[in-house]
């Protein structure tokens, strides 16, 4: 491997999708990916991909309303067994959590689309792997 060329890509789409969304750049981990809280950079500034190819659509709202269903859920059942709250209770507590969560999934569900469709090449990125076997060669070798 050349020093410097590609030492920091992705082994796997886990580590991709997991810089996605912790909001860095899924190539090299080392800079942010948006410039505002929706809005990816037009280029990474440390390694230069280029963001524009895109497309996350809808998709990381679906994902946020996903997680936040099932994580409502419980709490939902649990408010209404455990507690004896009114229809005002309820929406005092359950309409800001959902919210919070809500907006609060929107930057890490867009990141991890990002990051999915770079690692996979979708829309225009190419796809970039770490040269194969590289760790494990002298390991299989023994075999
Ligand atoms: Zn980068």
């Amino acid at each position: 491997m050349v020093p410097g060329l590609t030492p920091s890509l992705p082994a796997t789409f886990w580590q991709a999708a997991l810089r996605g969304i912790r909001s860095r750049c899924p190539r090299c981990g080392e800079a942010p990916l948006f410039r505002k809280w929706l809005k990816p950079l037009d280029a990474c500034p440390h390694c230069g991909v280029d963001w524009s190819p895109q497309r996350a659509d809808d998709f990381p709202a679906y994902i946020a309303i996903i997680v936040t269903g099932h994580l409502m859920a419980p709490l939902i059942i649990a408010l209404s067994k455990d507690f004896d709250l009114g229809p005002a209770g309820m929406f005092a507590i359950l309409v800001p959590l959902a919210l919070v969560m809500m907006l609060g999934l929107l930057q890490p569900s867009k990141g991890a689309v990002i990051a999915a469709q770079w690692w996979y090449g979708l829309h225009g990125f190419s796809k970039e792997r770490l040269p194969e076997n590289e760790g494990t060669k002298a390991g299989s070798d023994q075999v």
